[in-house]
Order: C-alpha cells, then sequence, then structure tokens
C-alpha cells in the first residue's frame, strides 16, 4: 500500500494540533503502508510575517523528532498498533526544507550533518515575503505571481541538487493567491515546467499531489492539471508521491484513493516514497 509522503507532527512550529503517535495511528487506521514525517526547517522566515503573527523558531529539532520515531516504530513491532501493522507499517524520518536563497548556507549545513529517509524541497517564502498574506501579490497579476514562484522552486532546486528527493507543493501559492484564476496549468508554463519536468526526471527525483492544495479554501477550488504529469512521463519521470499536507491527524491519507486512481489514470502504475533516501515504487 502507497505512504503519505507529507505530514506534520507536534515537532513543526506550526504542528500543535496532532501528535507523531496520533497521525501515525490514523494512518494505520486508513490502511496506508506507512507515514512519513516532513516537519518543517525553514531557516529564513520574512520580516513582514511579524506584522500578522508572532515569529517563531521554524527549524524543528531534528535528533528528538527521530528519537520519538524509533520508539513509536519498535511500539509498532511490539504489536501495540495491530499485527498488521507490526508486519509491515513503517514511519519513516522526513523533513520539508523551505527554500530560500539567503538560508543556503545554513540549510546545506543541517543537511550534511543530519540523516532522514526523504527531504521533501518546497518554497514557502520568497520576495521577502509570504504568500499565505497579502504583499507577495501587490502589483503582479496571476501570471508573474505563479511564474515566479516556479522559478524559485527551479533555481533553488537545481542549487540542491542530490541534497533532496521530492518537490513538494509546485501548487502551493495557488491555494492563497486572490486572483479569479485558481490553478496553475502546464499549459500556462510550457517552458518553465519543462525545465523543472526534465531535472526531476533525470535525476530520479519525485513530483509530490499535495491533496491539501485541492480543498476548497476562501470558496476556491483549484484543480490538479493532468497534462504536467503527462509531460512528466514523456520526459522520463516515474516517480509521483501522495502528500496530505496534514497539521491533524484527520487528514492524514486525505482523498489518496481519488488520487491513486488519477495518477493511475494517466498511465502510471505505481506510487513512490523514499526509505534512506532510496526510490520505492508501490503498486497502485
Ligand atoms: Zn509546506
Amino acid at each position: 500500500m502507497y505512504y503519505d509522503t507529507h505530514n506534520h507532527s507536534q515537532f513543526s512550529f506550526d504542528g500543535a494540533r496532532t501528535t507523531l503517535e496520533k497521525s501515525t495511528a490514523s494512518a494505520i487506521s486508513k490502511g496506508l503502508g506507512g507515514i512519513c514525517f516532513t516537519d518543517h526547517c525553514d531557516f529564513y522566515v520574512p520580516e513582514m510575517k511579524a506584522d500578522f503573527e508572532p515569529i517563531v523558531c521554524e527549524v524543528f529539532d531534528v535528533a528528538a523528532q527521530q528519537q520519538e520515531i524509533d520508539s513509536i516504530n519498535a511500539r509498532i513491532a511490539g504489536g501495540e498498533f495491530g499485527r498488521e501493522a507490526a508486519r509491515k507499517f513503517k514511519v519513516l524520518k522526513g523533513i520539508e526544507v523551505g527554500m530560500e536563497e539567503k538560508s543556503r548556507p545554513e540549510l546545506e549545513k543541517h543537511l550534511s550533518e543530519n540523516c532522514f529517509d526523504q527531504i521533501t524541497a518546497s518554497v514557502h517564502y520568497l520576495e521577502d515575503s509570504d504568500p499565505y498574506y497579502g504583499p507577495y501579490y501587490k502589483g503582479k497579476n496571476w501570471k508573474e505571481a505563479y511564474g515566479r514562484y516556479l522559478e524559485a522552486y527551479l533555481r533553488e532546486m537545481k542549487w540542491l541538487g542530490d541534497r533532496f528527493d521530492i518537490m513538494g507543493h509546485f501548487d502551493y501559492i495557488t491555494r492563497y493567491a486572490p486572483y479569479p484564476k485558481e490553478s496553475i496549468l502546464y499549459r500556462d508554463f510550457p517552458g518553465l515546467f519543462d525545465e523543472i519536468l526534465r531535472f526531476l526526471a533525470e535525476n530520479g527525483k519525485a513530483i509530490e499531489i499535495n491533496t491539501k492544495t485541492y480543498k476548497t479554501y476562501r470558496m476556491r477550488t483549484p484543480q490538479l492539471d493532468r497534462d504536467i504529469f503527462i509531460r512528466f512521463m514523456e520526459l522520463g519521470g516515474e516517480a509521483i508521491v501522495l502528500g496530505s499536507d496534514s497539521h491533524d491527524c484527520e487528514q492524514v491519507g486525505y482523498r489518496f484513493e481519488y488520487y491513486a486512481q488519477f495518477v493511475k489514470s494517466l498511465g502510471f502504475r505505481r506510487l513512490a516514497h523514499f526509505e534512506n533516501r532510496k526510490l520505492k515504487m508501490v503498486t497502485i
């Protein structure tokens, strides 16, 4: 069974609504094969965020999180979560790194000093702002706002090189954007998408379907564009992961059956996850 590769626990600055234990129990009850905890690691947080909420450290304590994961895995193996889970369910050690040019030196050091099963690379902040709040969109039309977000991904993923496994929520920006244009479509950025998808495909990296993005939020419901994945396949890409981006235990595995079928309908037969930074594929 496939994995939920994007989850936050109490170790994330915004993860207080769940615990590693509760979200693991939820993943087991939903029949998933495993769960990866990708707590937040953003070394750079824009100053403007302080206008909206208190600034806190957004880098989680890796040693504490991994110790907790080891202890949960030991309890699972001991049968505390059922015989089925004891046989095959895995809790994996992940990280969601927030890519930003200014944090490169700290990020580089951090990744060289720690070991993970899986490294998900995301963009949360750009141009000294947090797209969750308004200022990023000021003076930009949708095409500039979405395009510059994708460009930031491409630039920082190329810099990260072999220090990451998964491109996280490329579509995050659409969740909070103020435009009637709700979705990022391949046809709006074919050149940029080709460069991103080719880079991922050629380097054996995965693209994430972040199922949280496609929830209705403030009356907007972004749509996942099939053309992005069809093109990924044409360019030799194979690895697609499902991530719920859960911050509470109910969200774990959100709409995975639907998106597994979506992926299958495009001709992919397997879904990916990473263990000890090695690509694993599970038949859908
Ligand atoms: Zn994220």
